[in-house]
């Protein structure tokens, strides 16, 4: 009998994959269900089973942990919550509450925002500026040419991150100190962004990478070491061994099995400045934005430094994360004290991320 591809039944399908893929799973994967059960009085029946289906499936709710052993980020994820439905819903209000904001100072960023003190950075899709209230010594923002940040295509994506790339590049010769960039991109209000106008933001920071991304080198390296094979090839086959793979040219993107929250997608590539990776990332929020119905999203790039280091980077690819963070008309953060302090809280499948997006790819 086949286990039917859900994450509930994650460690069965771990059971079920050949012995040397199962093998490479479980050095990197610790996985385990529990049953979390409760006791509704009476009174609450009509309710659960109008919210949720049936009554049984809220008294005996299955619960799978994921950890990764190797960076120790984990997942919780609830079948209860994941079997629902993923929203597609497109929200006209939403439009029309970008559209509002039209004639904002980034739809003239030439009068309407400051240069970098080594100019800005001009491309087919955007304009870099800099940022007024800096998170680093550099920081400067993409402000992109299309104001609906929700228009994109894999061609603006790719142009909105060469722009990026070469800001860094610009900070890298106004400082040579400044070696490690940082590219991310917090679409709408509940990923953190401020300004409705596509935007994203690039960093240089000097002395040693950004703490997440530095321990991230630190345990693929520490795995190097121990097993002989490299930490993101090997997880990008575990992935790819269970069906999460989602097939794109120039990358290895799937849908995480320990995603920091919701319909996490990791995409793999060499070089950061290989277009086919930033069209990837751009055909994956495509998907996410068309098929998915994501409208706030945060994208951030992990790659190696620009100039020499003394810590090695050599077997560092560039590591591309997206995630859903939720409905812009829901109050409730999708943050809280567990993802904060202790492992993230998933509603969304994995595989059905997957399936989802592969659903469009061309054949
Ligand atoms: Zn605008």
């Amino acid at each position: 009998m086949t286990t039917e591809r859900k994450i509930t039944n994650l460690p069965d399908l771990i059971s079920g994959l050949p012995s040397a893929d199962r093998a490479v799973a479980e050095r990197i994967f610790d996985v385990s269900a529990t049953t979390g059960r409760l006791d509704p009085p009476e009174a609450m029946r009509a309710w659960i089973e109008k919210s949720f289906g049936s009554t049984g499936r809220v008294t005996a709710q299955r619960i799978v942990k994921v950890t990764n052993r190797i960076t120790l980020e984990g997942t919780l994820f609830n079948e209860l919550r994941a079997s629902r439905p993923l929203d597609t819903g497109v929200s006209l209000d939403l439009e029309r509450e970008i559209a509002a904001t039209e004639g904002d100072p980034f739809c003239l960023p030439q009068d309407g925002t400051p240069a970098d003190v080594f100019g800005r950075v001009e491309g087919e899709h955007a304009t870099t500026a800099s940022n007024i209230a800096k998170y680093d010594g550099f920081h400067g923002v993409i402000v992109f040419d299309d104001h609906n940040p929700l228009h994109l295509t894999p061609e603006k994506v790719a142009g909105y991150v060469s722009v990026g790339l070469e800001w860094g590049r610009k900070a890298l010769e106004t400082d040579p100190e400044a070696r490690y960039p940082f590219l991310m991109w917090n679409c709408l209000w509940r990923a953190g962004g401020s300004i409705i106008h596509g935007h994203a933001q690039v960093t240089a920071t000097r002395v040693s990478h950004y703490p997440k991304v530095e321990r991230l080198r630190r345990a693929a390296s520490a795995y190097k070491r121990e097993h002989g094979s490299g930490y993101f090839g090997d997880l990008a086959r575990v992935h790819a061994s269970l069906g999460l793979d989602i097939p794109l040219e120039g990358v290895r993107a799937f849908a995480s099995l320990s995603p920091i929250k919701e319909k996490e997608i990791v995409a793999i590539g060499d070089e950061p400045t290989d277009a086919s990776l930033s069209r990837a990332v751009g055909a994956l929020l495509q998907g996410y934005v068309g098929d998915l119905g994501v409208r706030a999203f945060n994208v951030a790039f992990y790659m190696p430094p620009l100039g020499p280091t003394r810590e090695d980077w050599s077997d560092f690819p560039t590591v591309v994360y997206i995630v859903d963070r939720g409905d812009p008309a829901n109050r409730t953060s999708d943050i809280g004290a567990m993802e904060l302090y202790a492992a993230s809280v998933v509603a969304s499948d994995p595989f059905r991320v997957a399936e989802a997006l592969r659903s469009d790819l061309p054949a």
